[in-house]
């Protein structure tokens, strides 16, 4: 093997593809495909990714480049990882090397960096004839010192440099040009690895008590270190801090027993753990119900023959799906092949977790964006290393880097945030099946409310690649009832009188339970709602100056903010527009239903969950903590309280209004307010207590509400299928949205319509254009350009075009070529052309 293709870190369109380099002599043994290499490209190091090896006998180039550098000791990506990125950049349109930097932790996005090391060059021009260069004459002395501060160390970057000899940036630059100093790059990890130093005993632990005895009067504190190591033999060797904090002694006391050859101070390489100190109740497998029984021996046969196959498994809420997913783990686990769950990043919550630690113990790795970037490597690290076996975690989890993966489990199936909205805008459940065929791998995807794709995937066979076993669930594993829903019609209320947010019937659910000291979960649907400021003289709406969407008021810093940019600005006393007093702000945000609670019930005591109060780390964890131990009668939140959580005393739940996503222009609006209501709801009497449900509603006879209300998942999909086939969207063809931005309205006009042409132009040739309405199978029908339902966005104009497709054809490859072909005809590096295949987000 000579030679290595390397997929360069270098954010320019033609740099998509592999590079030739040559294989240095002494890197041979350590190149491998999905290794981290450093090479040269142009004048710069950047950082690279090797995927495929070459002998060189049929290639001879003497003119190739040669690796500099390999990265990591152990290849930070298998082979399997390396053509899992490769199938990405196909299927999502996206770039490779941005495929194979979303599967690493951010700890490796390493960053060129120049290093300085001393030059071999002879004693005469190591120093400046002051003849020749009058303006150098004084720098003698600074050049020495410079020479002895890298000397010491044989190289140090330019940074440590600089900071040195923060005025000697000429003096530096003359030594560089001759050759006194030379300059190399190097790639530089944004986070290494922790190291600690540690303490261990230096000869064997007979001799080291033969010592003890003998040890000198005058040295009793190094005497009492040396005791408290042999005590701790089995343990050694331990952190020195430990020693230290332990004893009261200082290092040199430490130090001294090292001297005199009785212990050995190393540094040694730790794991950050984010959950040290913290006891996971150990927990056995249940026995399982007759419902759960059938649907493992089903998923046990598959593990057991090794075989790929998707899994949908469709159970109500509290029917025992993580039960099977942890048995299923096992079973893996037992044959030598390790298990990824994959939850909604919100949903990973520290009860999620427990649930996994609590029966796998430390061999469960958690990835998790609000660790911190250290955390979050050292978890990678576990698993590449092999000392983790079951990785739990968000969308990323898909990327795990195990390396005989026998198992994928997707809970919670149907939610958006499996998409990632950006690049790559891969979805994690395609993925995973993608993944999981690669390496014969078994995937279960667990959902109360399959996605629609999923479940007609599971009846019909369709477009979509994969067509997964359908498993039913429909009773729940306690056999308690699933909980009643009383709809409540909002508009009645209004009509007889009541104007306050809360129905009488809510009202008096939540009475109840204060009164018998029963806890109850509201739910705030914020999605699409906006507690915008109006003023109600002249209709004026404060709007962002960048994004041409309202603002949304902040109570808690009295400001107003953009949900998109982060544009802030203090909330106006007087309308800028007319200067009435009458501006004051609109909708419903969770603060204003906390202090209703207040009024409405004085000494009520609510937890808020939102993204004001979870911002801070482990601010969520501590909030259900309160929560569980009841130190609050109320959980008041948005989508967040919707997901995962399981407390028996939990009776009530209510949903403030159900419907305020209904008329968002996104055809899974009904979709998507049947799963919320369905997931919440089954937050309510899980254990012992009957749980009961209060929705309120403005459209009560909405079909996403009656069936939701009815726990009634066959109906709601028979109707909005079709909805879904009359108005040809998803599951029954595929989308691609092509959004163009640019700066200045009328180029990026111009651009978008001769997008859609060029577009248009090369369907009709291949003979694919189309009405979706034909019978054909191969069809593409083209939407747009419009503007974007968010016209302007950070101060950038935005057209979009919407592309519908069925069939085996690669529109993918054709979306994707026409836009690389109108960014080479118009050279202009401020439009920028967004593609993202098979949108979730059409806002
Ligand atoms: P889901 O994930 O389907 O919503 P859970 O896995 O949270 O359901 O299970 C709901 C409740 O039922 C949990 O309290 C769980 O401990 C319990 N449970 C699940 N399976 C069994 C079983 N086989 N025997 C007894 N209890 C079970
Ligand atoms: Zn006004
Ligand atoms: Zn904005």
């Amino acid at each position: 093997m000579d030679i290595a293709k390397v997929i360069v870190d270098v954010p320019v369109r033609s740099t998509d593809r592999p590079f030739d380099y040559s294989i240095p002599e002494s890197l041979k043994l350590w190149i491998e495909v999905g290794s981290r290499v450093a090479v040269p490209f142009g004048h710069r190091t950047v950082q690279g990714f090797v995927v495929s090896l070459e002998s060189g006998e049929t290639v001879v180039n003497p003119g190739l480049k040669p690796i500099q550098e390999v990265l990591d000791l152990l290849p930070p990506l298998s082979p399997e990882l390396v053509e899992l990125a490769d199938w990405m950049s196909k299927r999502y349109a996206c770039r490779r090397i941005s495929a194979l930097q979303a599967m690493l932790p951010t700890a490796l996005k390493g960053k060129a960096e120049r290093l300085i090391s001393l030059g071999d060059v002879e004693e005469e021009t190591a120093f400046p004839d002051d003849e020749l260069f009058p303006m150098f004459a004084d720098s003698g002395d600074e050049e020495r010192l410079i020479t002895e501060f890298i000397g010491r160390t044989g190289e140090v970057s330019m940074k440590q440099l600089t900071r040195a000899f923060p005025e000697a940036a000429e003096t530096v630059k003359f030594m560089l040009r001759r050759g006194v100093l030379v300059e190399s790059q190097s790639i530089k990890d944004k986070m290494g690895k922790k190291k600690l130093k540690a303490v261990d005993l230096a000869i064997g632990i007979t001799a080291a008590r033969e010592a003890l005895n003998k040890f000198p009067k005058k040295s009793a504190r190094q005497k009492e270190v040396l005791s408290f190591l042999i005590e701790r033999e089995a343990t050694l060797p331990m952190a020195l801090k430990e020693v230290l904090s332990a004893l009261q002694v200082t290092a040199s006391t430490v130090k001294g027993l090292e001297e005199k050859g009785f212990i050995e101070i190393s540094e040694i390489e730790v794991y950050r753990d984010p959950y040290q100190g913290r006891d996971f109740k150990p927990t056995t497998p249940l026995p399982l119900t007759a419902e759960q029984e059938i649907v493992y021996t089903r998923i046990s046969r598959t593990l057991e023959e090794q075989l790929h196959e998707v899994f949908l498994l469709h159970g109500v809420t509290g029917s025992g799906k993580t039960e099977i997913y942890l048995q299923c783990i096992k079973r893996c686990l037992d044959q030598g092949r390790q298990a990824a769950v994959l939850v909604p990043e919100i949903a990973l919550t520290p009860q999620m977790v427990e649930r996994f630690k609590g029966r796998f113990g430390s061999g469960v790795a958690v990835m998790h964006s609000r660790l911190s970037v250290g955390e979050r490597y050292d978890e990678w690290r576990k698993i590449r290393e092999g000392k983790a076996t079951v990785a739990v975690g968000a969308r990323s989890a898909v990327f795990a880097p195990f390396s005989n993966l026998g198992l994928i489990i997707m809970d919670e199936e149907h939610e958006t945030s499996y998409k990632q909205e950006e690049n790559p805008k891969y979805h994690a459940r395609d993925a995973a099946i993608r993944r999981a065929e690669q390496c014969g791998a078994a995937v279960i995807l667990g959902s109360a409310t399959p996605s629609l794709e999923s479940y007609h995937a599971s009846r019909a066979q369709t477009d979509i690649h994969f067509s997964p076993v359908l498993l039913e669930m429909p009773t729940r594993a306690l056999g308690n009832e699933l909980p009643k829903v009383n709809v409540v019609d909002m508009r009645e209320e209004l009509k007889e009188g009541n104007r306050s947010m809360f129905s009488r019937k809510l009202h008096s659910a939540l009475a109840e339970r204060l009164e018998r000291g029963e806890q109850t979960v509201l739910l705030l649907n914020r999605r699409g709602f906006s507690t915008f400021v109006m003023c109600r003289s002249c209709g004026y709406v404060a709007g962002c100056p960048e994004c041409d969407i309202s603002l949304t008021y902040h109570s808690r810093s009295d400001n107003l903010r953009c949900h998109y940019c982060g544009h802030a600005e203090p909330a106006p006393k007087l309308c800028p527009e007319c200067g009435s007093e009458h501006i004051r702000f609109f909708g419903t945000g969770t603060q204003r239903v906390e202090e209703e609670l207040g009024k409405l019930f004085p000494g009520i005591r609510v937890i808020r969950m939102d993204v004001d109060t979870t911002t801070e780390k482990g601010s969520h964890e501590k909030l259900l903590n309160q929560f569980r131990d009841k130190k609050a009668d109320v959980l008041l939140g948005t989508q967040m309280v919707a997901k995962g959580l399981d407390f028996p005393d939990v009776t009530l739940v209510g949903v403030i209004t159900a419907d305020s996503a209904l008329n968002l222009p996104d055809f899974r609006a009904a979709e998507k307010t049947f799963q919320l209501l369905t997931q919440v709801a089954g937050r309510a009497g899980r254990h012992q207590l009957p749980g009961e449900v209060v929705v309120q509603s403005y459209t009560p006879e909405h079909y996403s509400i009656v069936h939701a209300s009815g726990h009634d998942y066959l109906s709601f999909v028979r109707e909005e299928l079709k909805h879904r086939r009359g108005l040809h969207y998803p599951p029954y063809c595929r989308l691609i949205l092509v959004t163009l931005s640019h700066e200045q309205l009328p180029l990026l006009l111009r651009m978008a319509e001769n997008y859609a042409m060029n577009l248009q132009g090369k369907a009709r040739n291949l003979r694919w254009y189309g009405s979706l309405d034909k019978l054909t199978t191969d069809v593409l029908d083209l939407l747009g350009p419009v503007a974007s339902p968010i016209p302007r966005l950070k101060g950038r104009y935005r057209f979009q075009c919407m592309i519908k497709w069925r069939g085996a054809i690669d529109v993918i490859g054709l979306v994707r070529q026409v836009a690389e072909e109108l960014e080479d005809s118009v050279r202009d590096a401020g439009l920028q052309i967004s593609i993202d295949v098979d949108p979730q987000m059409l806002m």
